[in-house]
């Protein structure tokens, strides 16, 4: 167990009216942020997602970030997604959310165990709506109350089967090795998961993700596998002072990404997301044609632990 975690209880789901005011504050100034960009940038209105990097938050400060408006959130870390999740599940399942991919798997996957025969599972709100008809407009709602939950660290192997229960996306995927064990995983499992491609677009030693050159032909080569859908790319912007340095790294991921969709190669056809922009380079980012924010500071505050 990480030290950190001895510091602070995760799962805490509790937390004071004026911290709660905080967080929904944080929210609400980060969408005008992304709705300012979207505009400034001549992009659609709701183009790009909010993801809320919720390392070292508990689940009360992620429930108060979700009931503010934050619709998708990224773990870094297995142990805390392992220790987060059933009170996620639980406190969003009275809310009529579903969550990762505790959506498409009834709840035995989170660690307790049914008997086989037993009686099916419950389906939760959403997916009994989905399921209800045909028609789209169920689908639709489906989706409105559908929280994605996306691994955004570094993913060693042995915790795949850790994660694969709960979350829906692995966006730190930068390896076929990597790719492989979690199709391999995901097959057993029957379920697909949503990868994304990290690329270390800045070329710092300390950041994770292929090297750029790299990238076309692994994103080919993880969209032909099965049990996974290749949804994008994925970077870290550089850690610098120079926005153009910034923006280019950026640029680049946008046009690894058409490249690759215009490669029509056979997997590739949903690489259309660009996981890019933090609290501090958010704004060049949707510049520069991010779909997603992954933003932790802006919302909850500065982090006390790492
Ligand atoms: C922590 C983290 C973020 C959010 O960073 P902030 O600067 O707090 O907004 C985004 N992406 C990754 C991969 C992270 O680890």
């Amino acid at each position: 167990m990480t030290a950190y975690m001895d510091h602070k209880d995760l799962a805490n789901e509790t937390i004071d009216a004026a911290r709660a005011r905080q967080i929904a504050d944080g929210v609400h100034d980060v969408l005008e942020r992304i709705a300012a960009a979207e505009a400034a940038a001549g992009r659609k209105a709701g183009s790009v997602k909010l993801l809320a990097a919720t390392k070292t938050r508990d689940v009360g400060e992620i429930m108060a970030a979700i009931d503010a408006g934050v619709r998708m959130i990224g773990e870094n870390r297995p142990q805390e997604i392992v220790v987060k999740a059933p009170g996620l599940v639980r406190l969003l399942s009275e809310r009529g959310f579903t969550i990762g991919c505790t959506a498409d798997v009834p709840p035995v996957s989170l660690g307790a165990s049914v008997p086989s025969g037993s009686a099916p599972v419950q389906a939760s709100p959403a997916v009994a709506a989905a399921a209800e008809g045909a028609d789209g407009d169920a689908a639709h709602a489906a989706l409105a109350t559908h929280i994605p939950f996306h691994v955004i660290g570094q993913l060693q192997s042995n915790k795949i089967s850790k994660v694969l229960p709960v979350v829906d996306g692995i966006e730190s995927v930068d390896s076929i090795e990597l790719a492989e064990k979690i199709a391999r995983r995901a097959t057993m499992r029957g379920v697909t998961v949503g990868v994304l491609l990290e690329v270390n677009e800045s070329g710092e030693a300390s950041k994770s993700g292929c090297e750029p050159s790299h990238a076309i032909d692994l994103a080919k080569r993880i969209g032909s596998m099965g049990g996974l859908e290749l949804q994008g790319l994925m970077t870290v912007g550089a850690h610098v002072d120079d926005e153009n340095v910034i923006r280019a790294g950026f640029a680049h991921l946008r046009r690894t990404r058409d490249q690759i969709l215009a490669s029509g190669a056979q997997g590739t056809e949903h690489c259309t997301e660009l996981s890019m922009g933090m609290t501090q380079d958010m704004a060049l980012a949707i510049e520069e044609g991010s779909s997603i924010v992954r933003v932790g500071t802006a919302i909850f505050g500065a982090r006390a632990f790492v």
